[in-house]
C-alpha cells in the first residue's frame, strides 16, 4: 500500500511554508505542494506590520494582533528583518486625526511592555519607551540644521536624515518614527526553503500543481483525502488549504461555501542616486483609492527604492478588487490582470506605472525626481475573507472536518494559522497531543546566514530581480 501522509499542504506560500514547517518541527509526517519553481514566490511583502501603524482606519485590536504576530514571524525569520524604522506622516490635505494616531500608539507601547512580561525574547523592536517618537515642527527646523549620519542609530538621526530629502511643508505636525521594520521576502523564502530541505518530515514538491481533490471522508479507507498531481496521488489524513487567492478554486470543486474577495495589487522597484546617509521607510497617509492615496518608500539596499501608492494609476488596478459571484464560486480577476499573473507584464505598462509611482513620491521628496525604473514590478493577489476589503487580519477557518483553510491577509498571520492547525489535528486525534508546544523551530534555526545570503541573492536573479532585494539595508549578524 502506498504511503499515507499525516497532512498534506496545497501551496508553498509564506503560509504552506510555516505550517509545513511548525508540523515538521512536532514530527508530523507532511506532504507540501507548489506550483513554482520555488517556495514563498506569490504575492509580495516588505513591511513587518508591527502595530498595524501603516493603517490609520482599522480597530485597535487588529493593531495589536498585527504586533504579535509580527513579533512571532521576526522570531522565526530573523535573517529576513531590515531593523530600520518607518516615518509616518499625515500630509495636510489628508482626513487623518494626529491625537487619534498617538493614542493609538500609547496603546501599542503599553501592549507590547505585557509581550515582553510575558516572555523576554519579545522585545525584537527595541525598548518599549522607544517604540515611536513624535517630531514637532520647530523639532524638525533644529533637525534639519544637524549633519546627515551615513549609519544613523538613534530616531534623531534617522530623523534628520529624512527631513533634509522631504518638503514637510506639505505634512501635518507632529511626524512620526516609529518601530516597524522591514521585511526581506527573499530571505525568508530562503530560510524557509532550506529549513524545508533538510527535514524528512516534509516531502516538499515544487514544480508540482495540485489538479484535484478527492473526498475519500465516507469510503472507510485509512485516510480522507486524495490529492492528485499531474503524475501522482498522494493520500492524506489532513488537508491544508494554502493556495493564497486561489483557495477557492478547490472549495468550489469540493462544495465548500464561503465569501470572499481577492484583491490584485503591484509595488515598483526604482533606482535612485546614491543619498548621503539611509533613511527609514517613508509613509504618507492618504486615503485609498483617491489621487491622494498613501505613498510608501522602502528602501533597499544598493540605492534601489520599492514604492507603493494607495492609487489607481500605481498600486491599485481597475477591477482589481473582485468578489465571488456566489459564495460557493472563486471569484474571478478579468483578461487584463489574468495576464498580468500568468504571463508578466508589457514593457510599457511597467515603465509607465513606475514612472507614475516615482512622480507619486516627488510629491513629498522633491529629489526623488531624478530615480529611474529599477526592475519590474512585485506584485500578485490576495485573498481577503469576508466583504471588508480593510480587513487586513485574516487567520483560519475550518469549513469542513479534516479540512483547513488559510486565510491570511497579512503574512505576519502565517504563524497563527499554524498554530491553530496544530491544535485542530491534535484535537482531531491526527496526532497524538504534542506534550510541549514552544515558539522556536530549530529547522530554521539550523539553517546559517552563510546559506540564507546565497539562497536569497539566487532567487531574486531567478525572478528577475536586482540581486541588491536580497540584501538588507541593515544587516544581521
Ligand atoms: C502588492 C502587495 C504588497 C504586500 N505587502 C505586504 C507587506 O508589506 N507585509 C505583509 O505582511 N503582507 C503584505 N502583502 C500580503 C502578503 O503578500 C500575503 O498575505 C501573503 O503573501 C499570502 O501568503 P499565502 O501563503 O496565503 O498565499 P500565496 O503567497 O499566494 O501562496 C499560495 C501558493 O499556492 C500556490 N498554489 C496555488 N494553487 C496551487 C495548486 N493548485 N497547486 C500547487 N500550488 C498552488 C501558489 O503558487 C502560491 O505559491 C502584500 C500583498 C500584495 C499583493
Amino acid at each position: 500500500m502506498s504511503k499515507i501522509y499525516n497532512v498534506g499542504v496545497i501551496g508553498g506560500g509564506v503560509s504552506g511554508v510555516v505550517i509545513a514547517l511548525e508540523l515538521a518541527k512536532y514530527g508530523v509526517d507532511t506532504v507540501l505542494f507548489e506550483q513554482r519553481e520555488s517556495v514563498v514566490n506569490g504575492p509580495p511583502f516588505c513591511h513587518l506590520h508591527a502595530g498595524g501603524n501603516l493603517y490609520p482606519d482599522i480597530s485597535d485590536e487588529q493593531c495589536k494582533v498585527l504586533m504579535k504576530q509580527s513579533i512571532e514571524m521576526a522570531r522565526l525569520f530573523p535573517q529576513s528583518i531590515d531593523k530600520r524604522p518607518t516615518f509616518i506622516s499625515v500630509p495636510k490635505t489628508a482626513k487623518y486625526d494626529l491625537d487619534k494616531i498617538k493614542n493609538r500608539l500609547n496603546m501599542l507601547v503599553d501592549y507590547y511592555e505585557t509581550l515582553i512580561d510575558e516572555d523576554p525574547l519579545n522585545e525584537i523592536l527595541g525598548a518599549p519607551k522607544d517604540y515611536y517618537k513624535t517630531y514637532s515642527k520647530a523639532d524638525l527646523e533644529a533637525l534639519s540644521e544637524q549633519p546627515t549620519h551615513k549609519n544613523p542609530k538613534t530616531s534623531d538621526e534617522w530623523l534628520s536624515n529624512t527631513i533634509k530629502l522631504i518638503d514637510y511643508e506639505k505634512l501635518k505636525t507632529p511626524v512620526i518614527l516609529v518601530q516597524e521594520y522591514g521585511w526581506n521576502l527573499f530571505r525568508l523564502a530562503a530560510q524557509a526553503q532550506l529549513a524545508l530541505d533538510k527535514t524528512n518530515q516534509c516531502e516538499l514538491n515544487i514544480n508540482t500543481t495540485v489538479t484535484n481533490i478527492k473526498d475519500v471522508r465516507n469510503e472507510n479507507l485509512d485516510y480522507n483525502w486524495e490529492i492528485n498531481t499531474e503524475k501522482d496521488v498522494y493520500k492524506v489524513n489532513y488537508l491544508v488549504n494554502s493556495c493564497g487567492f486561489k483557495t477557492g478554486i478547490f472549495d468550489e470543486s469540493l462544495h465548500f461555501a464561503t465569501e470572499r474577495l481577492i484583491e490584485f495589487k503591484a509595488a515598483y522597484v526604482s533606482k535612485w542616486q546614491p543619498i548621503s546617509g539611509l533613511i527609514p521607510e517613508l509613509i504618507f497617509h492618504g486615503e485609498r483609492g483617491t489621487p491622494n492615496g498613501m505613498v510608501q518608500l522602502t528602501p533597499y539596499s544598493d540605492d534601489y527604492y520599492q514604492i507603493h501608492g494607495m492609487t489607481k494609476d500605481v498600486t491599485l488596478f481597475e477591477n482589481g478588487l473582485v468578489k465571488s459571484k456566489s459564495k460557493l464560486t472563486q471569484p474571478k480577476f478579468d483578461k487584463a490582470i489574468t495576464q498580468k499573473l500568468n504571463d508578466g507584464w508589457e514593457a510599457e505598462e511597467i515603465k509607465t506605472r513606475t514612472e507614475s509611482a516615482i512622480t507619486s513620491v516627488t510629491k513629498f521628496v522633491p529629489s526623488f525626481q531624478s530615480a529611474i525604473v529599477g526592475g519590474p514590478p512585485l506584485f500578485g493577489a490576495q485573498q481577503i475573507p469576508g466583504d471588508d476589503p480593510n480587513l487586513r487580519v485574516g487567520e483560519v477557518q475550518f469549513p469542513s472536518e479534516f479540512y483547513a483553510r488559510s486565510e491570511i491577509v497579512k503574512a505576519s498571520s502565517a504563524i497563527t494559522v499554524a498554530n491553530q492547525i496544530i491544535n485542530q489535528i491534535q484535537y482531531k486525534g491526527i496526532v497524538p497531543l504534542i506534550a510541549e508546544q514552544t515558539n522556536q523551530n530549530e529547522l530554521l534555526e539550523e539553517v546559517s546566514k552563510v546559506e540564507i545570503d546565497e539562497l536569497a541573492s539566487k532567487l531574486a536573479s531567478q525572478r528577475g530581480y536586482p540581486e541588491a532585494l536580497s540584501r538588507l539595508v541593515i544587516p544581521q549578524e
